[in-house]
């Protein structure tokens, strides 16, 4: 799901990385910063040191978004939650966590750990600035460390807002979760106000917008959005997770796949993926119906077109990875979860060696809209 990142670093088995939006709303934050703030707070200065500074205050923020993640997961980590990652995005990031907070106090002190860090951040970069003001550093220094300062101040402020999965918004189901000891009631409620929230922001960008502030209009609009889509996505995760968790997907398989066979050739093989749009991946089993591994269309680019019908199957086959394969009694929400994270669009269901059916992607996905319908 988000796989396009780039790994920064790696602490305590947490892999750290930053979504490639970051890179472009990364120079965003430098330009207006260059362009606005340093000639603003700094004035007389050449355009080059403006960018300098620009730059290191970037990387400032990140590194501050990237340690108030990071106490999000460690104090997760102390509740015995499993987290793989942390994907930074602009005012904030997501870490991936494989299951729900075990607990309302786990949550609350999870949520509220990264508020805390962005808060310290804040208070340290303000020590900085004011040791910068009475030793006399240049004005650039002083106004990069006051950029630091204040952005902390403005991301603990952000991350606050009582909206899920905003910290603020978890800070609140939590509080809800904790009172009437119903969570997917907490959630319902503290995603819906993360929705109004979204909107909210958007429609004040939109007003700045009208009014010629295109800086704060854009920006409005972009993390009233991004609230929206992130709110949204906490909602579908617990959908899923009523609807599918603790179902089989014997219940969501396809047992009639189009298959291949290892003697089947090449461009009967891509009619077959022609025919059945549904399906990216074939399974190639034996007369007896062993599987004996999986193939996709990209196979056929190993040969040029006018020699698909002399090639087959058994050329190209290989083994399907462990992950792609599961058991019929396989959870559901399990199933969907591990196809999102590798990004398969469809799972192989056998029962030992002998293939049972298809799992797609799609049609966990059909069944979850037609319920919420
Ligand atoms: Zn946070």
């Amino acid at each position: 799901m988000l796989s396009n990142s780039l790994k920064l670093f790696e602490y305590r088995r947490i892999r750290i990385e930053i979504h490639y939006s970051w890179l472009l709303l990364g120079f965003l934050v430098a330009s207006s910063l260059a362009t606005g703030w340093f000639p603003n707070a700094a004035p007389g200065g050449s355009t080059g040191l403006y960018w300098l500074a620009a730059a290191i205050s970037a990387v400032g923020l990140l590194i501050s978004i990237a340690l108030h993640e990071l106490s999000h997961a460690l104090v997760g980590q102390h509740f015995k939650m499993s987290i793989d990652r942390i994907t930074l995005f602009l005012f904030g990031g997501v870490a991936q966590m494989n299951d729900e907070p075990p607990s309302p106090k786990a949550e609350f002190w999870m949520a509220i750990a990264g508020p805390i860090m962005s808060v310290v951040l804040a208070v340290v970069f303000f020590g900085f600035y004011e040791f910068s003001t009475q030793l006399g550093l240049s004005e650039v220094v002083q106004a990069t460390l006051s950029y630091l300062a204040s952005i902390n101040v403005v991301v603990a402020l952000f991350n606050m807002l009582p909206g899920f999965p905003l910290d603020g918004g978890r800070v609140l189901r939590s509080a809800l979760w904790h009172f009437k000891k119903d969570v997917v009631w907490a959630t319902r409620i503290s995603s819906g106000i993360g929705q109004l929230f979204g909107i909210f922001l958007a429609s004040l960008g939109v007003f700045s917008l009208l009014r010629g502030d295109f800086v704060s209009g854009i920006w409005g609009i972009l993390l009233g959005f991004m609230l929206i889509s992130f709110a949204r996505s906490a909602y579908m995760q617990l959908m899923i997770k009523q609807n599918l968790h603790g179902r089989s997907i014997a219940h969501f398989m396809n047992p009639r796949p189009a298959t291949a066979t290892p003697e089947t050739s090449i461009s009967e093989l891509m009619r077959e993926f022609v025919n059945h749009e549904d399906q990216t991946l074939l399974p190639v089993v034996r007369e007896d119906g062993a599987l004996v591994g999986c193939v996709d269309p990209r196979v056929a680019g190993q040969f040029p077109e006018n020699e698909w019908h002399r090639h087959h199957v058994a050329e190209v086959v290989q083994a399907c990875t462990l992950d792609q394969q599961v058991e019929p009694d396989t959870d559901a929400q399990e199933a969907l979860a591990r196809m999102s994270k590798r990004g398969y669009r469809e799972l192989v269901v056998v029962h030992g060696n002998h293939l049972l059916g298809v799992l797609s992607q799609a049609a966990l996905i059909r069944y979850l809209s037609l319920r919420q319908a």
